[in-house]
Order: C-alpha cells, then structure tokens, then sequence
C-alpha cells in the first residue's frame, strides 16, 4: 500500500487553515500518495473570488465589453488606443486584487509536493504568483506583459503599466509599437500553443 499524505483528518502533516478557508461544502478531503502527481486547472471563478470580472459573463462580454471590440485584430487596427485603455483598466484591477485563500491553498499545496504538482490556469492575472505558486502555465496569456505589436518573434516582456494615450505606449526594438501578449493569444485563438514563443 502506498503511503499516503493526508490533506485533511490526520495530525501529521494537515493545512487547517487551508480546510477553514475554503469552506469546502463536497469534497472536503483528498489523499495524496508519495508518488502521485497532482495537476490543478483553475478558471475564472477562482479570480472572481478576489473581486476580478471573469472573461466572459454570462451576458458574453469581458468586463462589459464585446469581445471582439477588445480581443481582435480589426479592434487593434481600428482602435489601439481603445484597445489599451481596456488593458490598461484591467491591469489596474488586478494591481489592486489580491489573492484570495483559494490560491493560498493552492500554493500550499505546491510547497508540500514541489514538482509533483502543477498548476495551469485560464485566468491571465497574477494572483496565483502572489499566492505563491511557482509551477504554473497561463494558457491565455498574461495580462502583464506586452509584445511586439508587429509580432517581429521577439520574446513579451514584463509590463504592468498602463497607458492614457498611445503616446506612452512603448515601442519594440524592430520600431513597432507594443500590444498586449494577451490580446494577441485571444485574438489568434492560439492559446494552447502559445507558450513557446518564436525567438528572434
Ligand atoms: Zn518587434
């Protein structure tokens, strides 16, 4: 019989604070054995814990938006200057969210199994990272990082600012100016295959 990590109901090791938090109304358990792997999908309804709008409500917009009016191509071509207004906001909301007990238990989770758990989330903020967790995948994107908006093959940089005008919106070293790497994974529909990035 494999030995078991028990996650709730044994003294040794046990995450109460973890179980308190949650408030887990079904599954209120899970045995881990010393060699099982664990893999975590989380999706909107953990960032809408923390106050943040899920993608799609159930009206189909993005934090009252179509869309297709902040996620495509004709969107960028027509109107960057729009289109970063709307990332600049969400940006700005997701500065001020903070994780909720959720992510803590999950990165607790990760600091108890180190590689044998893995986390992949649909969510493009940081709040997971803040939770603490470190073996993750944003299969969307990122909501803080910016590529070249003329997808030259240049690696998306780190960008956690927001723009008023597009006067303040850099520039990638091929001259153009930068988008939303999330945008571009949204609008190219190319989510699942965009985690390794051409390099120049
Ligand atoms: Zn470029």
């Amino acid at each position: 019989m494999k030995p078991q990590q028990q996650f709730r109901g044994s003294p040794e090791p046990s995450i109460p604070s973890t179980e308190t938090r949650m408030r887990a109304t079904t599954a209120t358990s899970i045995s881990i054995a010393s060699d099982d792997r664990v893999f975590v999908l989380t999706g909107a309804g953990i960032s809408a814990e923390s106050g943040l709008p899920t993608f799609r409500a159930d009206d189909g917009l993005w934090a009252g938006h179509r869309v297709e009016d902040v996620c495509t191509p004709k969107a960028w071509k027509r109107d960057p200057a729009g289109v970063w207004e709307f990332y600049s906001a969400r940006r700005a909301a997701a500065q001020k969210a903070d994780p909720n007990p959720a992510h803590i238990a999950l990165a607790e989770l990760e600091a108890r199994l180190g590689d044998r758990f893995f986390l992949c989330t649909q969510n493009v903020d940081d709040l997971h990272e803040r939770a603490g967790s470190v073996r993750l995948l944003h299969m969307h994107g990122e909501l803080a990082k910016s590529r070249c908006g003329r997808e030259c093959g240049r690696l998306p940089i780190e960008d956690w600012l927001s723009y008023r005008t597009l006067d303040e919106v850099g520039h990638c070293i091929c001259g153009a100016r930068t988008s939303s790497s999330l945008a571009r994974h949204l609008w190219r529909g190319i989510a699942f295959r965009n985690n390794s990035p051409r390099r120049p």
